[in-house]
């Protein structure tokens, strides 16, 4: 699936920079020495290998794996009002998706290829995964567009609260709370109620300086992340790795397009570029016994405890997903927003921009922020083409008015 209103491009329209659409171009311009800035765009594609399902899909949603949590409803378990009241359903997902219990993927480990190599300008996530991070990719890289548990602090006075202390209380499975005002302590994943880091904001128009963008694994169903790929200048390059096409991505001139799982898609352009054995010995330090776990499973021997709970969660969450309909007013409310919005990068190009950058999502604080997180795909089709991205200076000005720039 992705946006119906963004055809691809003719094929007859040659690129403007690469030599032709393709892998193998794509690898001759990275090799060429005129790529130094590659912005990298992800979603839970890049993960679901690792065995964490999406939180967003209906599919593989984590959500109807809890159901047995006995939420009111199952987005609660992200909605900083009723963790306020209730934290215990958090802490229990927290306990379950703690980093330290994954693996990076080889894609993770290629982000990480790209940075040693000097090339990584950006990486901006929507993942709270951390996985980024376990793959060595370091922090001054990453944008956590939706916060993670990287970091944490407390939900009253704000003060950070260190990570040893949340991983003891996390194993032990008790709320963590603050030292000194005794509030509630919550690893700065974005919730239902609560701002998108400054982070995000400070670094969103970084994509026009970069001379690739690779897209990896994200539906860009969510805004405002989903304006990202559309601040790529019009003669730069990207890459979508995905196993759909989403977002406009082959519309532009020099648009490439892999349309298969991450994993095998990043070996494919580590490969065309000489690197595909560097990156197998960079995955291959990522988890040394979880690599010997992942041979003796192919092998037909038992499996291992991870996979083993991975399984359990799919069985899960295939048990309720049917029972869930979690997006159906947010689908409503997302209707009936307005899409807006002047100049940009790509505005010449205006079948390829995905949909709008708006602000007015940034700040709805009836249901919160997460609404765009856990925006369906399926709003995605029915929102209307984008004239263009919204400025830039006018979503930093909402932001800063709406006071969400403050945060620690
Ligand atoms: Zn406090």
């Amino acid at each position: 699936m992705g946006n119906e209103e963004s055809s691809p491009v003719d094929e007859s329209r040659p690129p403007q920079t690469l030599s032709e659409r393709t892998v193998k171009a794509l690898a001759d311009y990275i090799l060429s020495g005129k790529v130094s800035k590659i912005v990298v765009m992800t979603g839970a594609g890049i993960s679901t290998s690792a065995g964490i399902p999406d939180f967003r899909s209906p599919e593989t949603g984590l959500y109807a794996n809890l159901a047995r949590l006995n939420l009111p409803y199952a987005e609660a378990v992200f909605d900083i009002a009723y963790f306020r009241e209730n934290p215990e359903p958090f802490y229990a997902l927290a306990h379950e998706l703690y980093p330290g219990k994954f693996r990076p993927t080889v894609t993770h480990s290629f982000i990480r290829l790209l940075y040693d190599k000097g090339l990584l300008l950006k990486l901006f996530t929507q993942n709270i995964d951390c996985l980024e991070r376990e793959a060595g990719v370091p922090d001054d890289k990453i944008v956590e567009a939706h916060g993670s548990f990287a970091r944490q602090s407390c939900i009253d006075c704000t003060r950070p609260y260190p990570r040893e202390d949340i991983e003891r209380h996390i194993n032990a499975k008790e709320i963590p709370r603050c030292p000194v005002c005794k509030g509630l302590v919550k690893p700065e994943i974005v919730f239902f109620g609560e701002q998108l880091p400054a982070a995000f904001f400070e670094n969103r128009t970084l994509p026009m300086q970069a001379d690739l963008c690779i897209v990896l694994g994200t539906s860009l169903s969510v805004q405002p992340f989903a304006s990202l790929p559309g601040m790529i200048r019009e003669s730069t390059p990207r890459l979508l790795i995905n196993k759909e096409r989403v977002g406009g991505l082959g519309s532009g001139t020099d648009d490439v397009l892999l349309l298969e799982d991450c994993d095998s898609g990043v070996r494919k352009l580590a490969k065309a570029c000489g690197w595909l054995e560097e990156l197998e010995a960079l995955w291959s330090k990522t988890a040394p016994k979880a690599a010997a776990e992942v041979a003796k499973a192919s092998s037909g021997l038992p499996k291992t405890k991870d996979e083993a709970l991975n399984d359990e969660i799919d069985k899960l969450t295939r048990e309720v997903d049917d029972a869930l309909n979690l997006s159906k007013r947010h689908e409503e409310k997302v209707r009936g927003e307005k899409t807006s919005g002047t100049s940009s990068s790509r505005s010449a190009r205006k079948t390829s921009s995905p949909t709008s950058t708006d602000p007015g999502n940034l700040h709805e604080s009836a249901d919160g922020n997460l609404n765009h997180i856990f925006m369906p795909r399926t709003v995605t089709a029915t929102l209307a083409p984008a004239d263009s991205l919204h400025p830039v200076d006018e979503a930093k000005k909402d932001i800063t008015a709406s006071g969400g720039d403050d945060k620690q």
